[in-house]
């Protein structure tokens, strides 16, 4: 937003809530009624002052509720402030209590216990561990708030767990916590009823895409089809009647408030690759087939194949041997690999997935040996909504500096939230408040404050914007009108 004298001028940028249109205060503004002129034509909408215009705060067209949603807000942020303290200890508790995908019974435990004090139905045991919670509005959209429950294993850090070796070296812990924040300043700051619609909190399993061995044990007993808990949860239809979903993630090594928006993320498959040859003692190895001789060429042809990848695909293959043979005095008879292929778009991947078989299966027939190749379906590319996006940005406005607030640059890895993104409209921005990389044992929380109450702010912030003006933010959103704003 650019001020100039009496004239303020609304760019897109400055508000979503006016798209594409220049809007030009023509008489002064103060908290009434003012008439702008749009390409042409006079239309009357409301400025709550010039102090909350220049704050870049709750810019809406005419509606008689506009100064409400000032209020929302404000009651929504105070209510937060209050619970700042709690919302510190519920990421400090979370993070102490790390577990593995489908395994955090704990976790789970603790997420129902606190929406329950926060006076939220819930239900649980969705996709084994996931818990729901519904905060009612009085309209019938329904956005949700998703926060991850599990750990992943990084036996080298400080809290890790002794047995598992599970540790919140993703930040995960704050996410819930964050999404616990939004359940409080929602619940607490008694708006519901001026919303058009319900709070969808959702605490999702298994992100990390790990302990296969396990997951498949439990496909194998019917307790999952997925390995990934938001592909289990959209599996059991728990996104059915979800209009729009959020949540954040770590920055890593991001001590500072800061906002990285609009970033897009790696899919991939996974592959299980077993090659068979024949044992024989290992004096006598011309008696046998080496399967590790077929392994080791196969990586090396995986190499060879990586001058065919384009750079704006950005394929990944990374395999690693998890058998390389029984005992030194034998032919290896059995060698297991696994990999991923990763890359942009899912065109991208299956091109190198078919590259990456034609290696494998070269590298077989080289020695020959026998190769069964499993690949099974990982995480889609994360495509996040750009209007919500901007929303997200524009509050993210309100507490973090501009120069801290990042556009489009895509994070590394692969997010279960890739596969959301292709049936509904997400948003993963990552926050900071962290130091060290993700998943080393380095990782920690630089600032509580930043890590989980800001995330917290911003996301009931975006939930108000959609949900106040009778919903016409969320309904723009469903409506598939994010092409007009890049416009
Ligand atoms: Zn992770
Ligand atoms: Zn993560």
């Amino acid at each position: 937003m650019k001020t100039s004298g009496e004239k303020i001028v609304l760019t897109r940028k400055a508000t979503l809530c006016l798209p594409n249109h220049v809007y030009i205060v023509t008489k002064k503004v103060k908290k009434s009624k003012k008439v702008y002129k749009k390409h042409g034509v006079l239309q009357k909408v409301v400025l709550y002052n010039r102090s909350s215009c220049e704050n870049n705060v709750g810019i809406r067209k005419e509606r008689k509720n506009s100064m409400d949603i000032a209020n929302i807000e404000k009651k929504v942020l105070e209510a937060i402030d209050r619970r700042a303290e709690d919302i510190c200890a519920w990421g400090e508790k979370l993070f102490a209590t790390p577990e593995l995908g489908y395994k955090e019974f704990e976790t789970s435990r603790i997420i129902q216990e606190e929406l329950k004090r926060l006076g939220i139905d819930c239900s649980k045991g969705h996709a084994v561990t996931g818990v729901k919670g519904v905060l009612k509005g009085k309209g019938n959209f329904n956005v949700a708030v998703l926060g991850e429950l599990d750990a992943v294993v990084c036996k080298a850090h400080p809290a890790a767990n002794g047995e598992t070796g599970a540790v919140h070296a993703c930040g995960h812990h704050a996410q819930m916590a964050a999404m616990l924040g939004v359940a409080a300043g929602l619940a607490d700051s008694g708006v519901m009823q001026e919303l058009a619609g319900n709070v969808v909190f959702l605490a999702t399993p298994a992100e990390e895409y790990i302990d296969l061995d396990y997951r498949r044990g439990l496909q194998q007993e019917g307790k999952i089809q997925c390995f990934g808990g938001k592909q289990q949860l959209i599996q059991e239809g728990m996104f059915q009647d979800v209009d729009a979903a959020m949540m954040v993630h770590a920055q890593p090594d991001t001590p500072q408030a800061a906002v990285y928006v609009h970033g897009s993320s790696l899919g991939f498959v996974e592959k299980q690759i077993t090659f068979r040859g024949r044992a024989a003692h290992a004096s006598e190895p011309y008696k046998g087939v080496n399967a590790l001789n077929a392994a080791a060429l196969a990586i090396l042809g995986m190499h060879a194949n990586r001058e065919r990848f384009r750079e704006e695909d950005k394929i990944r293959v990374h395999p690693i041997i998890t058998k390389g043979g029984d005992v030194v005095n034998s032919v290896p008879d059995e060698v297991c690999m696994d990999s991923y292929v990763r890359g942009a778009t899912m065109e991208a991947i299956k091109k190198a997935s078919e590259d990456t078989d034609r290696a494998i299966q070269g590298a077989a027939q080289m020695v020959g040996a026998e190769v069964e190749i499993q690949t099974v379906p990982g995480y889609a590319p994360l495509k996040q909504n750009y209007l919500l996006g901007e929303i997200f940005k524009e509050v993210a406005g309100l507490f973090v500096d501009q120069d801290q607030i990042y556009s489009g640059i895509d994070m590394v890895g692969s997010t279960d939230i890739g596969d959301l993104s292709h049936i509904l409209p997400c948003i993963q921005p990552s926050v900071g408040g962290f130091t060290g990389e993700l998943h080393s044992k380095e990782f920690q929380v630089a600032d509580p404050y930043t890590a989980y109450v800001l995330p917290a702010k911003m996301m009931a912030l975006t939930v108000v914007r959609l949900l106040t003006e009778d919903g016409r933010v969320i309904r723009e959103i469903k409506a598939g009108t994010e092409k007009e704003f890049r416009q």
